[in-house]
Parts: structure tokens; C-alpha cells; sequence
């Protein structure tokens, strides 16, 4: 017949007269002890936990107790019931008149949600669909901007013909007789004079716990079908290269009503030559001829708004660096944005015509300059913001 099981109260190391506290106490101390986040790989320990949570369960609920502490297992116990009663009676006890549809009617009746549900998992239990990923590229400018876009997805969707039910219209699934609707069947295996019972899932029903006769013609009898949709995505302006944007409730359907899973987009950003980003700021190199820097003269400088005016005072060396405030990157959440950091690059004339030789030399001359003087180190913004990353 069935395993032999361990006393409920001995597995939680308790007193047959233990108070409701005591036996949270108890269960806490040892769910802990043997959490399989905290024992992985350790199937001892995993066997433990399981055997504690089934004890809890039964011990702290007031109508299994008292049926426990009458019965024993075979009072509580589903699989003990529906396998090994019919076959081989329950051995020990007189069952005298007490009605068996009376001790297993609470669990049976009310549909197979109630019990069980921290050993097995009931196959007909609501269940989240499945998040899923998505991947959308978009232009740099789009990304300084915000966008919204369509998306292709295949996801799976409840079946509106059965409604899920997977039955053709006007049929019913039928409970399976084999596991009663739970999806599993308890195996027993003996070895080296132990036996053990593992669960395994039921193979008339294949796991789902139901059979359908009808199919529903547009679902097979799954309940569930692919479909592609179309998905609106709304892109917030500033989102960088990388980050994502998750969809709660746009993954796949969940299972018997259920929730559904999120969709998670991965946005790439194509990047804009002309820009670098760092954050919220943006960087920018500036190309001006000598004379404008020498001279000072109003630039034209590219922003993410287009172009603004900069007078670049006279004087200005080679690699400075000007900031234009809030020019940068709108922040994603909606307040403020980032600086936008110009970095002076003078261009030297080469190609000179004679006359350009010219003026240069006499330049040169008024200057007092024979050779050309020493170069001034520079700070260069870029050269260091390029080794930084
Ligand atoms: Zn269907």
C-alpha cells in the first residue's frame, strides 16, 4: 500500500495538544531550515520541506486536525484515499459506519483546489502566461524625441470560441479517472527493502487532470491559441541604447483565467554621428577655422532642437570645452534635461592659395614670428571621454 508516512506532529516536532502558535512557530523554524532556495541541489532537504509543508497544511487547518487525529493519513490523505482505499482497506481501523463520503466529501467535493496545493500543483489552477521579449531599433533623433511605433508579436491568447474550456461548444471536459482531476499519480517503487512513492504526471489525462472528448475545432482542445497582433509601443524620449520598456499584461494569456505575462522591448538606439551620450548630456565637437577662433564669431551649433546661435568670444583656445545648458537629453521620467558640453576643435588651413601664403606670412611678420611658436598643450576633452569608456 501506500509509504510509510511520518506523524504529522513528529515531522513539525510538536505536541499532539500543540496551540495554533505553536505549530506556526514550528513550521516557520523548519520551512526555513529547508527552503530549497537555501538547500539547492539537496533533495534530502527538499523532501523535508515538502514533507513539513504537508504536515502544516493538514495541522493547521481545523477540520483536516481533527480528522488527522481521528484517522490518521488515510483521513486527509487524497492519493491515500483514491488509490489504496478501494484496494487494499485500510488495514488498521474499523471504519465501523462512519460515512466515507462524509470524510472525503470536504476535499473531493469542492473541486481539486483545495487540498494538495503545496505538494502538487493543481493542473486547473489559474496560472500567468508567459512574459515575452521583443527587440525594436529606433533612430537617435526618435529616441531624443520619444516615438510610438507598432510591434509585431505572435502570443498566445485564451481560445475566444471555448473560452479557454477547449471543449467544442455545448460539451464538458470530464475530471480523468486515473489521477481525479489533480494531473499526477503517485508511483511506488521499492528498493533495497524501502519503498518510496514519487508523483509523476498522469499519462491518460497527460498532466491537465481532464479529458476532453470534443475538441473545440479552433483550439484542438487546447484552450489556448497563437495569434499575431499588432502591439502599440509608446517610447518615452530619453531612453538610452539597451534600456527596455515592459508591457504589463501584453505577454501571453494566462491559464484558467489567470493573469497574463508582460511584454519586454528592448530598444536599440542607431547612434547620431554627431553626438556622443553620457547620461543625460550630450557631447558635441566643434569644428572652427583659426581665424574665427582668434577673432570670436557667432556659431551655428547642432542640438537635438536644431541649431542655436553661440558667439565663440575671440580668443578661444584649441579644445576648450562650453556647456549649453539643458540643450542635452530630456530625462526619461519627464522632468528637466541634461547639458549639452561643445568641445572647440581649430581646423589649420592646409591647401593655402598664394594669396591665403600671403596674408599668413604677413600675419606671421606683424607677429614677429620667424618659426612657428611651441604648441600649447591642451586639454582635450575628447581624447579623454573616448578612454574613459
Ligand atoms: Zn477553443
Amino acid at each position: 500500500m501506500a509509504e510509510q508516512k511520518r506523524d504529522y506532529y513528529e515531522v513539525l516536532g510538536v505536541s499532539k495538544t500543540a496551540s495554533d502558535d505553536e505549530l506556526k512557530k514550528a513550521y516557520r523554524k523548519l520551512a526555513k531550515q529547508y527552503h530549497p532556495d537555501l538547500n539547492p541541489g539537496n533533495a534530502e532537504a527538499e523532501q523535508k520541506f515538502k514533507e513539513v509543508n504537508e504536515a502544516y497544511e493538514v495541522l493547521s487547518d481545523k477540520d483536516k486536525r481533527a480528522k488527522y487525529d481521528q484517522f490518521g493519513h488515510a483521513g486527509v490523505d487524497p492519493n491515500f484515499g483514491a488509490g489504496g482505499f478501494g484496494g487494499g482497506g485500510f488495514g488498521g481501523f474499523d471504519m465501523g459506519d462512519v460515512d466515507l463520503g462524509d470524510i472525503f466529501g470536504s476535499f473531493f467535493g469542492g473541486g481539486f483546489g483545495g487540498f494538495g496545493g503545496q505538494r502538487q500543483a493543481n493542473p486547473n489552477a489559474p496560472k500567468r502566461g508567459a512574459s515575452l521579449r521583443a527587440n525594436m531599433t529606433i533612430t537617435f533623433d526618435e529616441a531624443m524625441r520619444g516615438v510610438e511605433k507598432e510591434i509585431n508579436l505572435n502570443r498566445t491568447e485564451n481560445c475566444t470560441t471555448c473560452h479557454g474550456s477547449g471543449c467544442a461548444s455545448g460539451t464538458t471536459a470530464e475530471i480523468c479517472p486515473d489521477c481525479h482531476g489533480t494531473g499526477q499519480v503517485r508511483i511506488q517503487r521499492g528498493a533495497g527493502g524501502f519503498a518510496f512513492t514519487t508523483t509523476a504526471p498522469c499519462s491518460k489525462c497527460h498532466g491537465t487532470g481532464k479529458i476532453i472528448h470534443q475538441p473545440c475545432p479552433d483550439c484542438h482542445g487546447d484552450g489556448q491559441v497563437r495569434r499575431q497582433r499588432k502591439i502599440k509601443v509608446k517610447i518615452p524620449a530619453g531612453i538610452d541604447d539597451g534600456q527596455s520598456i515592459s508591457m504589463r499584461g501584453q505577454g501571453n494569456e494566462g491559464l484558467n483565467g489567470g493573469p497574463a505575462g508582460d511584454l519586454l522591448i528592448n530598444i536599440s538606439v542607431i547612434p547620431d554621428p554627431r553626438f556622443q551620450r553620457d547620461g543625460y548630456d550630450l557631447y558635441l565637437e566643434q569644428k572652427v577655422s583659426f581665424t574665427q577662433a582668434a577673432l570670436g564669431a557667432e556659431l551655428q551649433i547642432d542640438t537635438i532642437d536644431g541649431k542655436v546661435k553661440y558667439n565663440l568670444p575671440a580668443g578661444t583656445q584649441p579644445g576648450t570645452t562650453f556647456r549649453l545648458r539643458g540643450k542635452g537629453v530630456p530625462n526619461v521620467n519627464g522632468r528637466g534635461r541634461g547639458d549639452q558640453y561643445v568641445t572647440v576643435k581649430v581646423q589649420v588651413p592646409t591647401n593655402l592659395t598664394s594669396e591665403q601664403r600671403d596674408a599668413l606670412k604677413e600675419y606671421a611678420r606683424v607677429m614677429g614670428e620667424g618659426t612657428p611658436a611651441p604648441a600649447t598643450p591642451v586639454r582635450d576633452f575628447f581624447e579623454k571621454k573616448r578612454k574613459k569608456k
